[in-house]
């Protein structure tokens, strides 16, 4: 075969650049039966097809063809992929912080697939440029800051947000780095619940996890205000810089919440104080919290979408907080997480505008590109490609939901998770831990029969004399997942998680919990239900 009759092949499995009705849906068709296989493996369990054995030794020799294969072949292969993935959508998974996505976010995915713009530079990606600065715009808004001097960009995941707080506020610490490196003296804060992103960070910035200062939390999980301040203070007496505070709102294992406005009075103190000739950087990772903004104007009293009392106050619990997310430079937002998008829909914003600028590199840097147009991020940005999928998504969930949409799919799940919490609650043998958080995720522990877990807890986490039944229990739990898990493969109950650190006993132990994570708006009174009912029914099992 010549490379011409390889070639037509080639050309028919690529959209056809004009219009061919008969090769359009020949597209269409192909997506359609891509999705009509996918859906061959639904079942009634939450995840697709059956549960393959991994085998990554013999992934790692897989060879490439020697010739081509056809669309429909590849298809067909690409499908068997999706065998045993998880359906975070299923009303019977509350495992993580996965979203199930929504039909037009799926949508603006393939639209930016299709015709890959590349938001480096408006002159590659046109309008798609400007639906990212609109989602800039809205979600600037729904926080609270002012669109005109707020600025922002979408970036490879919540730690890309993160990295771009911390490398602004190096730039403010320690003006030219970007020129000179990053001097050995430069420090960052976060609390011990803050996501592990902020090691990543410190050690790929070169500031060295060293110099990550970890602060410890309140058991409400909020960093503890005033070792915070004690540990700046001394920073800063030690002629320490302070690239940046890490503050977290909602902490992913718990949704504990920072409390933003009193950080930012004790920087204001500390600047006087200390007569800085710069203000520590403040970014907020809210990649979780920030869709509970949609509730900053709600009217928690009257209550026009008619949540429960306990979900009212949970809404507002979670407000009091992130309603400050204006107070601070910089705010991280995932929209992969709770706006329902596929991944990577990551947003940093900026308060400042002129923040961002600090990263820009110099016009002979980058000759060949960026003469004209007016949208040039690419001058900033640490990726030079970006992707068109992030912003649309993005884009597609804001319209489709709007402010209402937002609040009634959040407020669900957050009801669910009250309703869990009120039965766990309602058990002598399981009791929650992170009672103070309000967000969609719950841990708990559940004891043996004959217990007292009124006490046990209060006991286990601050008497070192308990250390044996810490570790016990902590070995219990584990057993209650295993059997809670292992029903829920037999289409018997909900898949539930755990965590192996919630928290640290005050005598330096972790404590296991078991985890509920409510991110479907499928999920109802009775999946919650059987939660309860499944971790009873491991206790009944194991007494
Ligand atoms: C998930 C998460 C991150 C990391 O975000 P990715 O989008 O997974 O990169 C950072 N911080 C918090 C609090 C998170 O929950």
């Amino acid at each position: 075969m010549t490379y011409r009759n390889i070639l037509d092949k080639i050309r028919l499995a690529f959209p056809q650049p004009v219009s061919d009705t008969i090769h359009d849906s020949y597209f269409i068709h192909s997506m359609m039966r891509a999705l009509d296989q996918v859906d061959d493996l639904k079942t009634h369990l939450p995840f697709l097809g059956n549960m393959v054995e991994t085998d990554f030794d013999t992934a790692k020799k897989t060879t490439i063809e020697d010739s081509m294969s056809t669309v429909e072949e590849v298809t067909t292969d690409l499908v068997g992929y999706l065998q045993g993935m998880t359906i975070f959508g299923h009303p019977r998974t509350q495992q993580n912080v996965v979203a199930p996505t929504t039909i037009p976010s799926m949508i603006g995915v393939l639209l930016a697939s299709l015709h890959n713009p590349n938001l480096a530079w408006d002159e590659f990606s046109r309008l798609v440029a400007l639906a990212e600065v609109e989602v800039i715009g809205m979600t600037s808004q729904l926080i609270g800051y002012q669109p005109e001097q707020a600025s922002g960009v979408f970036t490879f995941g919540g730690t890309g947000t993160t990295l771009y707080g911390v490398k602004m506020g190096i730039e403010k610490a320690c003006p030219g780095s970007i020129q000179h490196g990053i001097p050995d003296d430069v420090v960052v804060f976060v609390s011990d619940a803050g996501h592990y992103c902020a090691a990543n960070i410190t050690g790929w910035l070169g500031i060295g996890t060293d110099n990550l200062i970890t602060i410890p939390t309140t058991v409400e999980n909020e960093i503890d205000l005033e070792i915070l301040e004690q540990e700046l203070r001394h920073a800063l007496t030690d002629g320490k810089k302070i690239a940046a505070i890490i503050a977290t709102l909602g902490t992913t294992d718990a949704f504990g919440l920072d409390n933003l406005m009193k950080i930012v009075v004790m920087r204001e103190t500390l600047v006087d104080e200390f007569k800085l000739d710069y203000h520590p950087h403040i970014h907020a990772d809210a990649v979780i919290g920030w869709a509970w903004s949609v509730f900053n104007h709600y009217d928690f009293e009257s209550n026009p979408l008619g949540f429960r009392p306990r979900t009212v106050r949970a809404l507002a619990g979670a407000c009091r907080r992130i309603r400050d997310l204006h107070l601070v430079d910089s705010v991280g937002i995932d929209f992969h997480k709770t706006g329902f998008t596929p991944y990577i829909s990551s947003l940093v914003l900026v308060k400042d505008k002129n923040d961002l600028d600090r990263l820009k590199r110099t016009r002979e840097q980058m000759p060949y590109l960026y003469h004209f147009g007016q949208y040039k991020p690419g001058m900033y940005t640490l990726e030079t490609s970006r992707s068109g999928t992030g912003p649309l998504a993005a884009l597609a969930n804001l319209k489709l939901f709007g402010e209402e949409g937002m609040r009634a799919i959040l407020g669900h799940i957050v009801e669910m998770t009250q309703l869990l919490r009120e039965h766990l609650e309602g058990h002598e043998g399981t009791t929650v831990l992170n009672k103070a958080n309000f967000g969609t995720v719950t841990l708990f522990r559940a004891y043996p029969v004959g217990v007292d877990t009124f006490e046990i807890k209060r006991q286990e986490f601050e008497d070192d004399a308990f250390k044996d039944s810490l570790l016990a229990h902590n070995s219990y739990n584990q057993e209650i997942f295993n059997y809670v898990n292992s029903e829920a493969m037999e289409g018997r109950g909900v898949f539930i998680s755990t965590t192996d650190c919630y928290r640290h006993t005050s005598y330096g132990e972790p404590i296991v919990a078991l985890k509920s994570f409510i991110l479907s708006p499928f999920v109802d009174e009775e999946d919650v239900e059987t939660v309860v009912e499944k971790v009873l029914e491991a206790r009944e099992h194991m007494a």
